[in-house]
Order: C-alpha cells, then structure tokens, then sequence
C-alpha cells in the first residue's frame, strides 16, 4: 500500500503552491470523491493531499447581478441559502437536494461537485485494463457493453463516461461562470467552456491547470418572469444518480417563448447545454409541438451502445415533460 502525505494549507496561496510544486498532489475538500477514487476504488493515486476544506471560500454573496458561490460552501449550506430561493434560482435548490444523501450533502462542496469524477463502473473497477481515461490509449471497455448510466451525447467509441453532476445542469442552464486562481493569478471561465469532450483524449475532462484552484462560482441572476425547474429521472426516487435530468427555464409572453434556457444531464459527456432545442423554442409558441420539435433537434445524432438506447426516448420525453411542467402547457 502506498503512503500518502496530508498536508493542511494555511491560506489560498499557499494551497495554490503546495499543490503547483507537487505534479503527485491533489487538493482535498469534503474528500467523497477524492477518497473513494483513491482508498475504496484505488483508481485513482496521489502522493500529496492539500486539505482545504477550512480555507475561507464559503458562504454566498450578491454582487450586482451576481449571485457569487463560494466553492467550499456544502452542497447542504448552498440549498438551505435562503438567498437562492429569493434570487429565482429554485432550480438550483432542487439539483442539490436531487443529488447525493443528506450525509454527503453536508460534506460535499461545490467546487468538488463539479470536478467529480464519471460513474463509469469499468473506470472504478481497477480490475478492467481497458478504460482510456485511466490508462490513455488502452481502449474502453464501456463501448461493448453492456452499458447504461452512459453518455449518448458528446461520446464516442474513445469514451462514453457521463458527467453526473446535477447541480452542474442547473449551473450550465443559468450561463454560470467559474472562478479559478493559480500560481500566474485569477481567471473565469464559462461552465459551458470549462468541461471538454473526450475526444482522443478522455482523460482530460476539463480546462483546470494542475494547481489551480476553483475559488467560486458566479451565477447571473435570473430575470423577472422567469419560470424554472429541474427534472431528474431515475431508477428510484432518491440516493440515485440521474438516468435523464434537465434544467429548463423559460420566459413566455402573450403565449410566445420570449427567451429560452435548456441544459441535459444523464445524456453527455460533460454537463449538456441544448443550443439546439434553445434555438427552436425562442420565438416560437409554447406548445407540444415546439416542445417535442425542440426534442428531437438534441437528439438528432446520438451515440449509443448496447445497452444505452433507451436513453435517446427517454431523453426525447423529459426534455417534453419539462417544458410543460415550466409553461403550463398540458400534455
Ligand atoms: P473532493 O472529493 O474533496 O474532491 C473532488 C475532486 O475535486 C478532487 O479531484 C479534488 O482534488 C478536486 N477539488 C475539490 N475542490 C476543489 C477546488 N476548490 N479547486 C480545485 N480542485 C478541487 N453528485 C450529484 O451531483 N448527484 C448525485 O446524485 C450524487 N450522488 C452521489 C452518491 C455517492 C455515493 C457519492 C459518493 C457521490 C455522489 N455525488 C453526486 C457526487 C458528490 O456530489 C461529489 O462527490 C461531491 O460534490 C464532491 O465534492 P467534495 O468536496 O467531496 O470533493
Ligand atoms: Fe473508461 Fe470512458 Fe470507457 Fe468508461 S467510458 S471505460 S471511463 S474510457
């Protein structure tokens, strides 16, 4: 068994040069992800762990038109925030509590909920040899099945592990930003830019240089007349990740769909803005018809494998049921 170093940082910027120094080091916040991928799945190694579950990033404040997240505020602390229901992010509230145990909520950070690792059962099975994100180059074994909590969108036969965040549907929906501090200063980056697909490269997930350090999270607030939801659909009603989820929300004048907000989970590779559907919706009626055109103008190419192809009508029937639940619309 390996060793490996627990290190406590005093501060934000000797957290940032810890882990900059170390290529083997990692920063530690509630640890649910980090320490299961490393002790209980042992897929995952680090010689260092910098714990910076105290630094002061926590907590939510209003700037402007932003409601701004610290990224070591619990996923508990962030849907009891009062100020998250009063600022028209209800659909917010209803992704974290959509998510995880009570247990984990309160351990669980925002920052981690977003760099959470895929479900991907051959990429936690260290016993599997062929899983590209983990071994770059060896094949994976996911694409022959059999397969099911996969991605459909954004996959390929390089790699069909799903981003299974829900709050990051939410997050994607509202157009949030993430705020990130490293050794040459800060910078933010548009959620819907931070995740990459996987490509030829799967094990790279995201745009975050080793050492950087996500401080916080900005979320426009919505408009006035917004309406918004979050639908996650799943083999049971809690503790279960999503087969199918989506944050839609909508602004609807005289009948017409005036502005349009649409974001997938349980479908992609990385949490999934639906640009296309979006584009269906704005200006046209609220109706069945827009709802199911803008369907199927998501799932127009999907890749599945043995296994996945439910998820393509199932995908098709919870992008329907949600933008009826938000305009009123009945079935
Ligand atoms: P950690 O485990 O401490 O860290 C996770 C990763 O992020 C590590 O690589 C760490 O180095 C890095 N990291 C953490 N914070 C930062 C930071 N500020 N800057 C840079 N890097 C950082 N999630 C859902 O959305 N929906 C679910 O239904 C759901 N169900 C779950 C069920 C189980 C049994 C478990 C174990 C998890 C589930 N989760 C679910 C995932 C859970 O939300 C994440 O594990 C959690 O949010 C990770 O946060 P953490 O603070 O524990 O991160
Ligand atoms: Fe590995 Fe991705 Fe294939 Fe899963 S889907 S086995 S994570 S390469």
């Amino acid at each position: 068994m390996s060793t490996v170093e627990y290190l406590r940082a005093g501060d934000v910027t000797e957290a940032i040069a810890l882990v900059s120094a170390d290529p083997d080091a990692a920063y530690l916040a509630g640890g649910t992800t980090q320490l299961d991928l490393m002790l209980k799945d042992g897929v995952v190694e680090a010689g260092t762990l910098v714990d910076i579950g105290h630094l002061p990033l926590r907590g939510t404040e209003i700037l402007g038109d932003t409601l701004r997240i610290g990224a070591l505020t619990t996923m508990a602390e962030l849907a009891a925030d009062p100020v998250v229901v009063d600022q028209r992010l209800s659909l917010v509230r209803d992704a974290l509590l959509a998510g995880a145990s009570p247990q984990l909520r309160n351990m669980a950070t925002i920052g981690g909920n977003l760099l959470q690792r895929t479900r991907c059962r051959y990429f936690r099975d260290r016993l599997v040899p062929s899983c590209n994100k983990r071994s770059p180059g060896s094949g994976c074994a996911a694409v022959h099945g059999p397969a099911r909590m996969h991605a459909i969108l954004g996959a390929d036969r390089n790699c069909i592990a799903l981003h299974a965040s829900d709050l990051c549907v939410a997050l994607v929906a509202l157009d949030a930003k993430v705020g990130i501090q490293g050794p040459d200063g800060q910078r933010s980056v548009a959620l819907t830019e931070f995740y990459v697909l996987p490509g030829n490269s799967p094990d790279v997930e995201n745009v975050l240089r080793h050492g950087e350090l996500i401080t916080h999270v900005d979320v426009p607030l919505p408009t006035a007349g917004i309406r918004s939801e979050y639908l996650k659909v799943r083999d049971r009603a809690s503790y279960e990740f999503a087969l199918i989820s989506a944050a839609a929300a909508l602004v609807i004048e005289d009948g017409v769909i005036a502005d349009a907000r649409l974001a997938l989970g349980g479908v992609g590779t990385v949490p999934w803005r639906a640009r296309e559907a979006e584009e269906v919706l704005e200006g046209a009626p609220a109706n069945n018809r827009t709802f199911r055109a803008a369907a199927e103008a998501v799932l127009r190419d999907p890749y599945t494998v043995p296994g996945t192809e439910f998820k393509v009508e199932l995908a098709r029937r919870t992008i329907v049921r949600i933008l009826q639940n938000v305009s009123g619309v009945q079935s």
